[in-house]
């Protein structure tokens, strides 16, 4: 369970700048969701509960990483034509050689095989010459040359992989290489949805005057989707006190965490922020970003609540870089940091002292970034024309055609 002042932040700051705001929701969230053990096979895309031991070291034993031959090293000679006998049988993976090699022996022995007993090296065919039950190869051979030594990978009782981490394909290939069939993963965190606004209708409505599409909510699940969240999709709601405030209670005796856009600011119709203060579950956000405006955080009844900004690009930068990190973290997840990576952008922006700024980018190649050509924050083909987010950091004024900028790929947030 989450503390009470969990999403308060230092008394008499105005606009706290972004860092500072994700640093405060780093410290002190927590995990709430709880463990289950499950194959490997549905362990994709969860969140690692508890760090996964080694059974066994990976690989087990010393093989051969190549097709050839493996002698004893220490029986070569340092220069000129080596000659060795081979000996009858053969080391394949899975089939071992059985015997021991006595020094200046050669055994026949393909990839993946146990190193036959006596030998520590592997002469590559192709430097092999065949001969009547002997093999002849030229010096140089180094000691240990073509051997994987058993446990370089992974040693037995080794974190093979940490908590908190979301399993890809290469995980799972690491869980069942250490003789793991299943993971304690978190179960998936419920993130329940909603939108706010009078003027919303769903696309398979026909709209009224004045109505228009609620766009929010299809992105939103989609973007917490992409995260591993279940999504509990909660409508729209219109901006009357009541609808809100129940729709707000509903949600958090379904959900573990609570997303929300529209009426988050303090205007007339801002239900959201009105009926979580009157819940007493309040805390306004008022973050130093663009698109941003005040986020209205929360926590009803122990469950957290981020009521984002209606305008569809203010959402999207919002969840992507306030609610997901903390949701993730909510999930068992590993604070996400993310990369920023340092590009040149291909014109001017204008950017005011005192906030960070995130613009529509698209990476265009040779280290450059195009920013979208308008900031208008209703433009959701601005979101589906970029792949990443430019990142104009708080202290920065107007940029110049060139300047170094940060650049967050989509791919960062696993989008
Ligand atoms: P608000 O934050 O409620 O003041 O909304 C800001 C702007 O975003 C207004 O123009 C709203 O009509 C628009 N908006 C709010 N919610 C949605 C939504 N779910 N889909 C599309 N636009 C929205
Ligand atoms: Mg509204």
């Amino acid at each position: 369970m989450l503390k009470n002042d969990c999403f308060s932040l230092p008394p008499g700051v105005d606009w706290t700048p972004v860092p500072e705001a994700l640093e405060t929701l780093r410290q002190r969230i927590e995990p709430v969701a709880e463990a289950e053990t499950v194959s490997l096979d549905s362990a994709l895309g969860r969140i690692l509960a508890a760090d996964a031991i080694a059974k066994r070291s990976t690989p087990p034993h010393d093989n051969a990483a190549v097709d050839g031959y493996a002698v004893a090293h220490a029986a070569l000679l340092p220069e000129g034509d080596q000659v060795l006998k081979l000996l009858d049988g053969r080391a394949a993976a899975g089939v071992p050689f059985i015997g021991k090699v006595q020094a200046g022996n050669a055994v026949r022995t393909l990839t993946g095989a146990v190193m036959p007993e006596g030998t520590d090296s592997v002469v590559m065919q192709e430097d092999v010459e065949l001969g009547n039950s002997t093999i002849t190869f030229g010096s140089g051979l180094k000691a240990g040359a073509n051997r994987r030594k058993a446990g370089e990978d992974i040693l037995t009782g080794d974190i093979a992989i940490n908590k908190g981490r979301t399993l890809k394909a290469a995980d799972l290939a690491q869980a069942a290489s250490v003789g793991l069939a299943e993971l304690p993963v978190y179960r998936p965190l419920r993130v329940a949805i909603f939108s706010t606004g009078d003027e919303l209708c769903e696309p398979t409505e026909i709209p009224k005057s004045g109505e228009i599409y609620d766009a929010n909510r299809p992105m939103l699940s989609g973007l917490a989707r992409a995260q591993g969240f279940t999504v509990v999709d909660m409508g729209c709601v219109t901006d009357r006190p009541e609808a809100v405030r129940a729709a707000l209670i509903d949600a958090s005796t379904m959900a573990d965490a609570i997303v929300t856009s529209g009426g988050a600011s303090g205007g007339d119709e801002d239900h959201i922020a009105r009926e979580l203060t009157a819940l007493g579950a309040m805390t306004e956000w008022r973050i130093a970003m663009k698109p941003g405006r005040p986020i209205a955080m929360g926590q009803l009844d122990g469950v957290p609540v981020f009521g984002l900004p209606g305008n569809p690009v203010a959402a999207f930068v919002c969840f992507l870089i306030f609610a997901r990190p903390a949701l993730l973290r909510l999930a068992g997840g590993d604070w996400p940091e993310l990369p920023r990576f340092p590009v040149k952008i291909t014109g001017p922006a204008k950017k005011r002292s005192g906030r960070t700024e995130y613009l529509r980018g698209r990476y265009i190649g040779d280290g450059k970034v195009e920013k979208f050509r308008s900031e208008g924050s209703g433009l959701i083909s601005g979101l589906r024309w970029s792949d990443g987010l430019i990142e104009l950091s708080h202290n920065r004024d107007r940029v110049e055609t060139g300047e170094t900028v940060d650049y967050i790929p989509y791919s960062s947030f696993g989008l």
